[in-house]
């Protein structure tokens, strides 16, 4: 990912651990590294590392493709092909990145998957697009059905239907394509590590409630879940990585520093924000500069937790690692209930102390979007506080009006800060 101007040592270290996973990816063929292709929510990034392989996260290829400017021709070629304009642009853009080579954000050829592991966590364009990908390499497919949340929470049968499946075909097919055996107590050991490192994610979301927040828990947030949404979760360098970020957190705290922005620190907060839904990639700074200009940092957000909701309590538990993991992917937000959406942005704009919550719909993606109307009026009643409505999308530019957005937001802040005065004048 492209980083912010003014770096703190952890975003040089995120950007090595990033390009150290594409570099292992890229060699992977000549070392004889077997890979997965497998989906952010509901990863099985510890399970899938037992067996000494390496995941392909299609997302994180197509939002670093939004990044670097390349998704707009690769969603042309999709569509050319056929792909409609309404299917998910991750999609189209995976797809036109395979028929353009392959070339990842090292400039390196990625390897093709040699399995397809689909973790069906509430996105049926998951199963698509894996559809998809089997025609055009042509590898085995495995699919872990992981029920709904629909009455918002995970029952004992919930668990066991995920188990079985983890015992009865995942692992076996993990075994087959490493010729490995599978290692329980590896297992556990990797969750240990993984808990450790949510620890400190925790700790740095929880710093948004400080006055400043020290973090930007939307832009700069999508900069900390790089490495435990991608490789790293279970791992020694990622358990560093995220201790070297907490210290870096609690060290702005003390010394009452604001957020990293483009332009450097934050040197006033205006507004506190939480945020619904995914960032815009193709813009993605000048996206993030249209909320700093107006010195408004978003404390808490939805999107950074779509790999797991540990601000709320979950950990990988390594006495129970079948188990953790079944209840990590039904845990996803993606597979949460609009009710429980509701009551968990409620709660961010109450423990955050927030001045209102904005919605940013993305074209592309229906798990995000579908519902987010009254989400906004729901979460409106019961804090009373301002929501706002903005729509782009995740790497298609043309989605990305900035003149559009850049009004809207305004608006939407003045419109928070008339209800602030109201408020404190009544
Ligand atoms: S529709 Fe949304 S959740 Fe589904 S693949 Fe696209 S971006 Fe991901």
């Amino acid at each position: 990912m492209t980083s912010p101007a003014v770096k703190d040592d952890s975003m040089a270290r995120q950007k090595e651990l990033i390009g150290a996973y594409y570099k292992r990816l890229a060699l992977a063929p000549s070392t004889g590294t077997k890979t997965v292709a497998t989906f952010v929510p509901g990863n099985l990034t510890e399970l899938i590392a037992c067996f000494d392989l390496v995941p392909i996260l299609p997302e994180i290829n197509a939002l670093q493709s939004g990044m670097r400017k390349l998704s707009g021709g690769y969603i042309g070629e999709a569509e050319r092909q056929g792909h409609s304009e309404d299917v998910c642009t991750y999609v189209k853009c995976d797809i036109g990145m395979s028929e353009a080579g392959n070339i990842g954000p090292t400039g390196e050829k990625l390897p093709n998957p040699d399995l397809l592991l689909l973790s069906y966590t509430g996105c049926f364009t998951f199963m698509k697009w894996f559809e998809l990908l089997r025609e055009r390499y042509g590898c085995p497919s495995v699919m872990l059905h992981v029920p709904y949340q629909g009455a918002g929470r995970v029952t004992p049968e919930m668990k066991r239907y995920v188990v079985d499946q983890l015992r009865g075909v995942v692992i076996p097919a993990l075994e087959k394509l490493s010729g490995r055996r599978f290692d329980i107590d590896l297992l556990r050991e990797k969750l240990r590590l993984s808990a450790k490192a949510e620890d400190d994610l925790v700790a740095v979301w929880e710093s948004g409630k400080h006055r400043p927040s020290p973090i930007d828990g939307y832009f700069g947030g999508v900069y900390y879940i790089g490495p435990i949404f991608t490789a790293f979760r279970g791992t020694s360098a990622g358990c560093e990585y995220y201790a070297m970020l907490r210290r870096e957190i609690e060290e702005r705290i003390r010394e009452g520093r604001g957020p990293v922005t483009p332009d450097g620190d934050m040197k006033s907060e205006r507004f506190r924000l939480v945020v619904e839904g995914p960032p815009n990639w193709t813009n993605f700074r000048e996206f993030w500069k249209m909320f700093t200009d107006e010195d408004a940092v978003v404390v808490a957000s939805t999107y950074t937790k779509v790999g797991g909701l540990y601000d709320r309590g979950f950990r990988h538990d390594p006495s129970d690692p079948l188990g953790t993991l079944a209840e990590y992917c039904m845990g996803c937000y993606t597979n949460l209930s609009l009710p429980e959406r509701v009551k968990l942005i409620s709660s961010y704009v109450e423990e955050y102390q927030a001045d209102g919550f904005l919605i940013n719909s993305v074209k592309s993606c229906a798990s995000f979007s579908a519902g987010q109307l009254p989400i906004l009026r729901e979460v409106e009643k019961r804090t009373g506080r301002t929501g706002g409505f903005i729509e782009s999308d995740l790497v298609d530019p043309r989605y990305f009006s900035a003149a559009n957005l850049k009004n809207r937001i305004e608006s939407y802040l003045q419109m928070v800060e008339q209800k602030r005065s109201a408020g404190a004048v009544a």
